[in-house]
C-alpha cells in the first residue's frame, strides 16, 4: 500500500476528483480525502427515505466538460445524462405559460411568437449573440483562466467589442431591454442570468452567469442541460471509479482538519493530521526542508468546468521551494 504521495487532494468533489484523475493518468501517485462519508461533495445522490435515491444539492448537468468525459472515459463507469426536454418551463399568474427548448430553436420561437411576433424574430439574433460570446469563452475553460483584460481583447480582436460590453458590463434587464419587448419572454429569460448569484436583474454583469448556462454542453450540443442517471452522484461515482483505476486512493471520512491555507506559495499546517500526511508528501521530495516551507498549495484546483471552484478543493503537491 503507498504510504507517500505525490498529490493529496482536499475534497472528493468532482473538481477534486477530477483533478485527482488527471494527476493519476500523469503518473502521480494521489491521495484524495474526503471528509463525508461519501464522495461527491454538492455532486451527490443520497437515500432521503428508504428507496428514494436523489440528488440532494446540485441537480442538472452541462458544464461537465465533454473533453473529461471522453478522456475519462466515464461512460465506461456508468455516467450518462439525459437532455432536459423541455428545457424550461415558466408558468405565469394569469395561466399563461411558456416551454423553451434548448434543441429546437424553432419550438422556442413557436413559443415566444405566442407573446411578441418580434420577440420570435428577436430570438436569432439573442442565439446568435450567446453563440457568438460562447466561441471566445469556450476554449478558456481548458486555459489557465484569462485576466478580464485578455477577456476583452479577445471579443476585440474578433471584432465583437459591443458583444463584451453585453456580456460582462450590462445588467440583465438591460440587455433583455436590447432584444425583446414582451414582459413574459424577458421574464422567461432572466433567471438563467441570476442563478447563483446574489443578484437580480438589475445587477451589472449578470448576463455573464447567462453566458454559462449557455456554454454547456449535456449531450455535446451548446446549451443543453441534462439529467444524470442516478442522479448527480452519478457524475462523482463514475469519478472515483475511473480514479481508483487510474490508481487514486480515496479516503471518505477523513477530515483534514484545522489547516489555514495561504493562498500564496506555502501551506501553513496546523494540526498533527496535516502534518503527518505533509510527511507523507514531503518523503518523496529531493529536499530536506521542513514540510511548512517545502509543500506548495496549489489553489485552486485547474478548472475542469466551468462552476465556481470550491473554496474548500485544493491540491497540496510536491515542490521544490
Ligand atoms: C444547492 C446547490 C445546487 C446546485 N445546483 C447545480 C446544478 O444543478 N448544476 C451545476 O452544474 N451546478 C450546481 N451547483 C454548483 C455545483 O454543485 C458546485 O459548483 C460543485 O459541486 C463544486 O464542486 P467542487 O468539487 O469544487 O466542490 P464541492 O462539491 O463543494 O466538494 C468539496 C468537497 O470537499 C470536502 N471537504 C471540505 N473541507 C474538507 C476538509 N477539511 N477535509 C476533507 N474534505 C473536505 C467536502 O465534504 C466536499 O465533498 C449547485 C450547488 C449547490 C450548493
Amino acid at each position: 500500500m503507498t504510504t507517500s504521495y505525490d498529490a493529496i487532494v482536499i475534497g472528493a468533489g468532482h473538481n477534486g476528483l477530477v483533478t485527482a484523475c488527471y494527476l493519476a493518468k500523469a503518473g502521480k501517485q494521489v491521495l484524495v480525502l474526503e471528509r463525508y462519508h461519501e464522495v461527491g461533495g454538492a455532486a451527490i445522490t443520497e437515500e432521503i427515505h428508504p428507496g428514494f435515491r436523489v440528488s440532494v444539492a446540485s441537480y442538472s448537468c452541462s458544464l461537465l466538460s465533454t473533453k473529461v468525459i471522453e478522456e475519462l472515459r466515464l461512460s465506461e463507469y456508468g455516467f450518462a445524462v439525459y437532455p432536459k426536454s423541455p428545457s424550461y418551463f415558466m408558468p405565469f399568474p394569469d395561466g399563461e405559460y411558456i416551454f423553451l427548448n434548448a434543441s429546437s430553436r424553432e419550438e422556442t420561437k413557436q413559443q415566444i411568437a405566442r407573446f411578441s411576433e418580434r420577440d420570435a424574430k428577436a430570438y436569432d439574433a439573442w442565439e446568435d449573440f450567446w453563440d457568438r460570446s460562447c466561441d471566445i469563452i469556450e476554449p478558456t475553460l481548458h486555459q489557465p483562466p484569462p485576466t478580464m483584460g485578455e477577456l476583452a481583447q479577445r471579443f476585440e480582436e474578433a471584432g465583437l467589442a459591443d458583444d463584451f460590453r453585453r456580456v460582462m458590463l450590462l445588467s440583465t434587464t438591460d440587455l433583455l431591454n436590447e432584444f425583446f419587448e414582451s414582459e413574459y419572454v424577458k421574464a422567461v429569460m432572466a433567471p438563467q442570468s441570476l442563478i447563483g448569484t446574489a443578484g437580480g436583474p438589475m445587477t451589472p454583469g449578470t448576463p455573464y452567469v447567462w453566458l454559462f448556462h449557455a456554454i454547456g454542453r449535456a449531450i455535446g450540443k451548446r446549451g443543453v442541460w441534462g439529467y444524470v442517471r442516478g442522479g448527480m452522484g452519478g457524475i462523482t461515482q463514475a469519478l472515483a471509479k475511473a480514479g481508483r483505476d487510474l490508481g487514486v486512493t480515496i479516503r471518505t471520512s477523513h477530515r483534514l482538519p484545522k489547516c489555514w491555507w495561504k493562498m500564496g506559495r506555502h501551506a501553513v499546517w496546523c494540526s498533527k493530521m496535516a502534518r503527518r500526511y505533509a510527511a507523507a508528501l514531503c518523503s518523496r521530495m529531493p529536499t530536506r526542508s521542513a514540510p511548512s516551507s517545502s509543500c506548495a498549495l496549489l489553489a485552486p484546483c485547474p478548472p475542469t468546468s466551468a462552476n465556481t471552484l470550491s473554496a474548500t478543493t485544493a491540491v497540496l503537491a510536491r515542490c521544490t521551494s
